[in-house]
């Protein structure tokens, strides 16, 4: 069993976009320039805002960091998405989600332009996803996508069976492992909390992507020998074994799946560091007009 560490392929694209963003100034060029808007004052969201921006000035960017108290209104929202939209010195536009019940996320993720959207989230850039067409890719099934790719594990012609619909994780990595591409060109099965025979699904798979939100949800029983598992999940469960009074696990039972696998991605450690460092790549991309003039 080989573990996949997504932290080590974070720190080694971290130094691949700090090069490319110096030969960029170099060639009299602007630093990519990341915008931030955070609504309210959530605890998890101001931790993953300030490692954004963070992690933007270890590759050499710029950022641009806007906070917004929770009882901003839509309106005042969606006009300064707009305002960002039309900054020139601005790239890549990003709000951290969830936000307050009284704001439409589908309102916000379609008022910044697709050319800015480096979520990945707007139906434009879901669309050309979609039809294999360049596009912003969602920051974590790219992340998955890259490991993949780095650890050259053979996609073509396998089972991949995803568990999970959702549409930031679970739709778009079914759609890009079954893309004509490499990694890709897998026949993928995607599986919800209506599928029946979960078990034997999972069984049948050579790669298993597992992204429901159910802590250690996967067990040995789940597993076919040899399986490479992707584990997306994130929880913060009370335990006895550390100072801190916490301990971070996956959708999938580590301990016991671990020894059948081929390869397996941990929690903390795995597919976690990805998400950000797809997330500034995708930057990268827009500070150099590759995806969009
Ligand atoms: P989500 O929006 O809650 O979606 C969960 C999906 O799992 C849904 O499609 C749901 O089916 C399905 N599901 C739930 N229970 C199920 C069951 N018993 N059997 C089969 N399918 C079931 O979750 P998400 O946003 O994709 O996130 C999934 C996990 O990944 C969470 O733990 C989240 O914290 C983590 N995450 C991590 C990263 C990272 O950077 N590592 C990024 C994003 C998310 P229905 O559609 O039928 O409801």
């Amino acid at each position: 069993m080989q573990l996949i560490d997504g932290k080590a392929i974070n720190l080694q694209m971290q130094a691949e976009i700090l090069q490319q963003v110096e030969e960029m100034v170099k060639n009299g060029q602007k630093r990519p320039n990341l915008a931030v808007i955070q609504v309210g004052d959530d605890g998890a969201s101001t931790t993953y805002v300030n490692s954004k921006i963070k992690t933007c000035h270890a590759v050499g960017f710029e950022s641009t960091d806007v906070r917004f108290p929770a009882d901003i209104t839509e309106a005042e929202l969606l006009a300064k998405i707009a305002e960002i939209n039309a900054d020139p010195n601005v790239d890549g536009l990003i709000v951290q989600l969830p936000l307050p019940k009284h704001i439409s996320e589908n309102k916000v993720i379609e008022a910044i332009d697709y050319r800015k959207d480096v979520d990945g989230f707007h139906p434009i850039n879901t669309g050309r996803m979609a039809m294999s067409l360049p596009a912003f890719l969602p920051a974590t099934p790219a992340g998955i996508m890259e490991l993949l790719a780095r650890y050259n594990i053979e996609t073509e012609g396998k089972e991949c069976v995803v568990l999970g619909r959702s549409n930031i994780v679970g739709t778009p990595i079914s759609l890009l492992m079954s893309r004509k591409s490499n990694p890709g060109n897998a026949t993928v099965t995607i599986c919800h909390s209506r599928s029946k025979n979960l078990k034997e699904i999972c069984r049948r798979a050579d790669i298993l992507i597992v992204a429901i939100g159910k802590p250690e949800f996967v067990t040995a029983d789940m597993i076919k020998p040899g399986a490479v598992v992707i584990d997306v999940g994130i929880h913060r469960l009370p335990s006895t074994e550390t100072q801190s009074g916490f301990k971070l696990k996956g959708d999938v039972k580590f301990d016991e799946v671990a020894p059948l696998c081929s390869y397996i991605t941990p929690v903390p450690g795995g597919v976690g560091p990805m998400t950000i460092i797809s997330l500034l790549k995708n930057t990268l991309l827009a500070g150099q007009h590759k995806i969009y003039e």
